[in-house]
C-alpha cells in the first residue's frame, strides 16, 4: 500500500480536500460510491500529485498504509452512517475513520462510541472554508482521541490555513468537540452575517446611501479592527452590479436567506444547555422571518415612520456609530459562542481551550478575522475571563463603543428599521452589567402562581409566600 490518506465523497469538498492532500506531497487514495466522479478527478487533476483511485471499497482501503485513515467526505446524516457501515468491517484495529462532513456532534458522539467498542478510532472533524478552503486551506477542527491525532494530526496540518506560520488546525478534544466547535462557528458565522446585514441595512435607510456607496464603507472598515473575510466579501457583493438589469445586485436578489442547519442545532444545543446566545438566536430567527413571505405580505399595511432618514450631526456621525456598534455587538456574538463551547465541554468533558480555538479560526474559516488574536490572548492569561466582555480589551473597547451603540440602537427603533441583532447583542450586555434584574419579580409571580418558591438575598433556604391566605412566608 502506497496511500498514506484515502478519501471517499468526491464532491466538491472531498476532491478539494483530496488535491489539497497531493499538493501537499501525500499519496492519497481516492473512492467515490459513483466511480464516475473519481475518473473524472484523476482526469482533470490527476497530475497535480499522487493519487491512487479505487472503484471498489475494497481496492480503496488495501491501498492505504497502517494506521489506516480515510476521510468520509459525504453527505450528513444516513448516508455518512451507510458509508461507515461499508468501510469499518474491511478495517483493522488502529485504523482511523475521519467524518469530515457537517455531522451532528450528537452523531459523532453515537458513531465514535460504536467504533471505539469496534477497536477503531473515530474522528468527528468540523472543516471550515467552503470549497477555496478545503482546497487552499481550511480551518480544521479535529475531534476523537489523542492517540488518533497522533497519526492524522501532522498531515491535517499540513492542508490547514496558516497564520503567522502557525496551523490553522488542532485537537478539540475527545468524540464530538470538533463538531460541536464547528457548530458554533457557524452560529457565530449567522450572527456576524446578520450584524453585517443589519450595518448596510441601517446605512441604507437612515441616510439614502447606495450599495455602491456602501460597500466602499465596507471596504474602508475592512482596514481596520473590523479586518475579517465576511467585511471583505460583503463590500465585493455590494460593489457588484447585476449585469442583465444594470441594477445593484443586491437589489435583484430574493431577500429570502436561507440556511442549512448548523446554527439552528447551535441554538437548540444552546437551549439545552441552558446558554444564553441571544445574539446567534436572533440571527437565526432573522433569517427564518426573512421566509415567511405570507406574514410579511399580510403585514405590508402596517404604520411605521415611513421613509425618515438622518440630518445633520447625527447623519454626519451615523456611519462611525455604526461601526461601533458592529464591532461591540460582535464581540458579544463570540463571547456567547464561547459560552456555548465552555458549557458544552464541561458537559461533555471536553477539556476545550476557548483561546486555541480562536486561534484555528484566525485563519481559512468563514469568520476568520483580525479581532481573533485579542481572543487568544485574553484566554492565554493566568485568570481566563468569566467572560469575554470583561477581560481588559473587550471591556475598553465595548467602554469606548457603548454610546454609539446606544444610537444605533435608538436610530433602528426610531426610524423603524429592524436591528435584531444590534438590539440583542446591547440588551445582553445591558442585562449583564446590571446589578439587579428583574428575574426577583418574574421568581415572585412563578411563586405566586406556582408555589415554585424563591432564594433570599438575606438568608440561606427555599421559601414560600402563602399568597392566597394571609402572606405568611414559609421554608420550603
Ligand atoms: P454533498 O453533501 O453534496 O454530498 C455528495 C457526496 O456524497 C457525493 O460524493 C455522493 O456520492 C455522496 N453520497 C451521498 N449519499 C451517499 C450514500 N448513501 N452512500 C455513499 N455516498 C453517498 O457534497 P459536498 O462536497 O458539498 O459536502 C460534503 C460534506 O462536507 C457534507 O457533509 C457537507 O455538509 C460538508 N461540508 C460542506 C461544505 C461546503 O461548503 N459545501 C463546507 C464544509 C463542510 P455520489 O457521487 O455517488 O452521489
Amino acid at each position: 500500500p502506497t496511500a498514506q490518506i484515502g478519501v471517499t465523497g468526491l464532491a466538491v469538498m472531498g476532491s478539494n480536500l483530496a488535491r489539497n492532500f497531493a499538493r501537499h506531497g501525500h499519496t492519497v487514495a481516492l473512492h467515490n460510491r459513483t466511480f464516475a466522479k473519481t475518473k473524472a478527478l484523476m482526469e482533470e487533476h490527476g497530475h497535480e500529485g499522487n493519487f491512487v483511485p479505487a472503484e471498489s471499497a475494497e481496492e480503496f482501503v488495501a491501498s492505504l498504509q497502517r494506521p489506516r485513515r480515510l476521510i468520509i467526505m459525504v453527505k450528513a446524516g444516513a448516508p455518512t452512517d451507510a458509508v461507515i457501515e461499508e468501510f469499518a468491517p474491511l478495517l483493522e484495529e488502529g485504523d482511523v475513520i475521519i467524518d469530515g462532513g457537517n455531522a451532528h456532534f450528537d452523531d459523532t458522539r453515537r458513531r465514535e462510541k460504536s467504533l471505539r467498542e469496534r477497536g477503531l478510532h473515530f474522528v468527528g472533524t468540523g472543516i471550515s472554508g467552503g470549497e477555496e478552503g478545503a482546497l487552499n486551506g481550511p480551518s480544521i477542527m479535529p475531534g476523537g482521541s489523542v492517540e488518533s491525532y497522533k497519526s492524522l494530526g501532522p498531515l491535517l496540518e499540513s492542508i490547514s490555513a496558516k497564520v503567522d506560520g502557525t496551523p490553522c488546525c488542532t485537537h478539540i478534544g475527545p468524540d464530538g468537540a470538533g463538531h460541536f466547535v464547528k457548530m458554533v462557528h457557524n452560529g457565530i458565522e449567522y450572527a456576524d452575517m446578520q450584524l453585517i446585514a443589519e450595518s448596510y441595512d441601517l446605512l441604507r435607510r437612515a441616510l439614502g446611501m447606495a450599495p455602491g456607496e456602501i460597500a466602499e464603507v465596507f471596504r474602508t472598515w475592512n482596514g481596520g479592527r473590523l479586518e475579517s473575510y465576511l467585511i471583505e466579501i460583503t463590500a465585493e457583493v455590494l460593489g457588484h452590479t447585476d449585469a442583465a438589469t444594470g441594477k445593484p445586485f443586491v437589489d435583484v436578489v430574493q431577500d429570502q436567506a436561507e440556511q442549512k442547519g448548523t446554527g439552528r442545532w447551535t441554538v437548540q444545543t444552546a437551549l439545552d444547555l441552558g446558554v444564553p446566545v441571544s445574539g446567534i438566536a436572533e440571527a437565526v430567527f432573522a433569517r427564518s422571518l426573512s421566509g415567511h413571505a405570507d406574514l410579511r405580505d399580510a403585514s405590508q399595511g402596517l404604520p411605521g415612520p415611513s421613509g425618515k432618514k438622518l440630518t445633520g450631526a447625527a447623519a454626519e456621525r451615523f456611519a462611525d456609530d455604526v461601526e461601533q456598534a458592529l464591532y461591540a455587538s460582535k464581540i458579544v456574538a463570540y463571547a456567547q459562542g464561547i459560552h456555548q463551547i465552555e458549557a458544552g465541554s464541561q458537559e461533555y468533558g471536553w477539556d476545550i481551550d476557548p483561546g486555541a480555538v480562536a486561534k484555528i479560526w484566525r485563519g481559512g474559516c468563514i469568520i476568520r478575522a483580525r479581532f481573533l488574536n485579542r481572543i487568544t490572548e485574553a484566554y492565554a492569561k493566568d485568570r481566563k475571563p468569566v467572560t469575554l466582555l470583561t477581560d481588559d480589551h473587550f471591556a475598553e473597547a465595548l467602554g469606548a463603543a457603548q454610546d454609539a451603540w446606544r444610537r444605533v440602537v435608538a436610530t433602528s427603533v426610531e426610524l423603524g428599521v429592524p436591528a435584531p441583532g444590534f438590539s440583542a447583542a446591547l440588551a445582553y450586555y445591558d442585562a449583564l452589567r446590571s446589578e439587579r434584574l428583574p428575574a426577583a419579580l418574574v421568581q415572585g409571580q412563578r411563586d405566586f402562581f406556582g408555589a415554585h418558591t424563591y432564594r433570599r438575598v438575606d438568608r440561606e433556604g427555599s421559601f414560600h409566600t402563602m399568597w392566597g391566605a394571609d402572606r405568611d412566608e414559609r421554608t420550603a
